[in-house]
């Protein structure tokens, strides 16, 4: 199917064009630079970003792709999770094109399409298969028997998300939001084993509860001890030391734990979307213990991890290929849509 796809959660406006599996547009209008000096995403200004952004994305998509509207076979559109007021914009666009041009309306998870992605670069992702998203608001480990169907959560964060650790700790050391992209390129300069941070919920004792679960939030606070400290005592703040360690401490959770849920499930192949999933050593380091543990596994271009409308047009492929109604033009944006609730 002919799929278009409409992404507007947070902070970029999507337009992605689907043949099946095969990508024919992917354009993103980011209103990122207008958040900077409030070091995050406001709200209201993202959602008159998005207003002000959608139809010019949409009519390059368009373009890119080579196609009329008149062709499509649907028109699939983020329904959540993802900030209210930027959604509706999306939503609303999106049901005017389908009304307007008599088209079937999918509204679909943004999380379910950081993992259905990958289908555009690699071919329809193998299923069952395990995903580990992680993004600017979640964290999570998937079990994934129908991308477009059944997507069960094995563990999630009990407190920050990994980009949003990323992205405080940026804060602490003075680097721009959003600081993942930052903290990635400061740590190629420093020593990973630098400073022992610690690696939340890995302990035997957590690991009996929260086997598959992550925590953040006290890892952020150790950096800020260590921050704290060397200022107050007159000594520069190793930056890169920090980022690299910072990293480290991570990436060294997120790919255990991964690897540790494959073995768990029996899955063969392991999947990575969101955001942080374009992390250099998240993906160096998968790859090496995915590797050694004989998992196979599935990283998506980097430019396909961070928010895109690619990603929604490719979960549209799925949802259409399996034959799955179409939603109601009355369909409402839900900000808290939970992962298993993929097409409404
Ligand atoms: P969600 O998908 O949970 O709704 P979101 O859509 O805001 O959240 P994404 O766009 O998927 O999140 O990811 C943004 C996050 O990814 C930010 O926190 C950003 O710092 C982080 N990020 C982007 N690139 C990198 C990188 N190279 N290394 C680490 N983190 C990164
Ligand atoms: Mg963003
Ligand atoms: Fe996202």
């Amino acid at each position: 199917p002919l799929i278009l796809g409409i992404e507007s959660s947070c902070d970029e406006t999507g337009v992605g064009v689907v043949r099946g599996t095969t990508l024919l547009a992917n354009e993103v209008a980011s209103s990122v630079a207008e958040h900077v000096r409030f070091g995050g995403v406001v709200p209201e200004v993202a959602s008159r970003a998005h207003l002000q952004a959608l139809l010019p994305t949409l009519r390059r998509a368009q373009e890119t792709a080579g196609i009329d509207l008149s062709e499509i076979d649907g028109i699939a559109v983020t329904a959540g999770p993802g900030l209210m007021g930027a959604l509706v914009v999306g939503l609303a666009a999106a049901k005017a094109l389908a009304f307007a041009l008599d088209k079937p309306l999918y509204g679909v998870n943004h999380l379910a399409g950081h993992v259905a992605v990958d289908l555009v670069e690699h071919g329809p992702l193998p299923q069952p298969c395990l995903a580990l998203l992680v993004s600017g608001g979640h964290t999570s480990l998937l079990q994934v028997d129908d991308v477009a169907r059944s997507i069960t959560e094995l563990g999630s964060t009990i407190d920050d998300a990994a980009g949003e650790a990323y992205d405080k700790v940026a804060r602490l050391l003075s680097l721009p939001y959003p600081g993942g992209p930052h903290i990635d390129r400061a740590a190629a300069d420093g020593d990973p084993t630098a400073i022992a941070f610690p690696r939340g919920l890995t302990s035997r004792r957590d690991l009996e509860r929260h086997r598959f679960d992550f925590s953040f939030s006290g890892l952020k606070t150790s950096v800020a001890r260590y921050v704290e400290t060397a200022e107050a005592e007159g000594r520069p703040v190793p930056t890169a030391d920090v980022a690299a360690s910072f990293q480290e401490a991570v990436c060294d959770v997120l790919s255990a734990k991964a690897i540790d849920a494959c073995a768990a499930t029996g899955a063969t192949d392991l999947l990575i979307g969101g955001g942080v999933a374009a992390n250099r050593r998240l993906r160096e380091l998968l790859a090496e213990r995915a590797a050694a543990a004989g998992v196979r596994l599935r990283t998506p271009p980097p430019v396909l991890c961070t928010d895109n409308g690619a990603m929604i047009a490719a979960l549209g492929s799925a949802v259409v290929t399996a034959g799955l109604p179409p939603s109601p033009l009355d369909l409402g944006a839900d900000s808290r849509l939970p992962v298993s609730r993929i097409c409404l």
